[in-house]
């Protein structure tokens, strides 16, 4: 099957298609973006790459980094951190708080905030050289050494991050945060920051599509157990609260952010990366759910 010329003829139909969403504007260095950008990447575990569009444009990947900061903390410290969050899907939005409360501070999942700042205090708990430590992990997942968090974004969201300085004191008051919360918002801010581009990331998620093993420097990252672990939370938690609906009409395993990007995963096949920064009203892009619906569908390489 020629990849290529599917991506080629998807690409250029979403690109003319009338595009509803609109960019996040309450991260306010997010609106500094081109909002017709738009970019797809495709690799395959059998070496078969292919990009288009914007594909080598940086954009910042926001909460797709969460796959990253899940990976290295359950490389570290294994089921154990089952203990702090949980694996459901929460049906609510991504910075929601109302479940917290009655959930005694334990998230719901590692992919809404409130798992994820938990996830980040684990870092912060083990690593003691967190900052580079996790920067070093993305590098390598990716093979590309220039991969770094902009300052710009992670200072833009610290000054308005109020729900998310919310969650974390709340999570603490419950003694689910071992850190200070202050220290635990600014690495959480970094984190969120990291700047990359489709094709860095669809190359950084290929450990997913190979049972934890990453390709580029031929380490096993995480347990074959691990890995499918991680793909099972992508396929019911990655897509705020349309991640049934992405399941249905994509199939596969996925995280998005609210930079616009999306990143899904075939196990064992190929990764593919879309940026597209406007959002539909769910807060996935509008462009990269209708790409990869379409993909999904013509190349019929869904997981199901
Ligand atoms: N940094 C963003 C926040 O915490 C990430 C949101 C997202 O991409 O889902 O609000």
């Amino acid at each position: 099957m020629s990849f290529d010329l599917i991506i080629q003829d998807i690409y250029n139909q979403v690109k003319e298609a009338q595009d509803n969403g609109k960019v996040a504007s309450y991260i306010p260095e997010l609106l500094n973006v081109n909002p017709e950008s738009f970019g797809i990447y495709f690799s395959a575990n059998n070496q078969v790459r292919y990009g288009i569009g914007d594909c080598g444009y940086k954009f910042s990947i926001q909460s797709v980094s969460k796959v990253f900061s899940l990976s290295l903390a359950y490389s570290l410290k294994g089921e154990d951190i089952w203990n702090r969050l949980g694996v459901e899907p929460s049906g609510t939005s991504y910075n929601s708080l109302i479940q917290l409360e009655t959930d005694h501070g334990i998230p719901r999942n590692p992919f809404i905030n409130a798992g994820a700042i938990v996830i980040t205090d684990i870092l912060i708990s083990c690593l003691p050289n967190y900052r580079h430590d996790f920067l070093e992990f993305v590098r390598k997942l990716s093979g590309v050494k220039s991969i770094n968090y902009s300052a710009k974004i992670a200072v833009s969201e610290k000054a308005v991050g109020y729900r998310n300085i919310a969650l974390c004191n709340f999570i603490k008051s419950f003694g689910n945060i071992e850190n200070n919360p202050e220290e635990v918002l600014d690495f959480y801010f970094d984190i969120c920051s990291l700047e990359m581009s489709c094709e860095e990331l669809s190359n950084s998620f290929l450990f997913l599509a190979n049972q934890g093993l990453n390709p580029h420097s031929n380490e096993q990252v995480l347990t074959k157990s691990q890995s499918k672990r991680i793909n099972a939370l992508m396929q019911t938690c990655g897509f705020y609260d349309e991640s049934g609906e992405f399941a249905f009409k994509v199939g596969l395993p996925g995280k998005s952010g609210v930079g616009g990007g999306i990143v899904a995963v075939h196990p064992g096949e190929y990764v593919i990366s879309v940026w597209s920064p406007k959002l539909n009203e769910k807060g996935n892009s509008f462009k990269g759910m209708q790409f990869l619906e379409k993909f999904t569908t013509e190349s019929r390489l869904s997981i199901f």
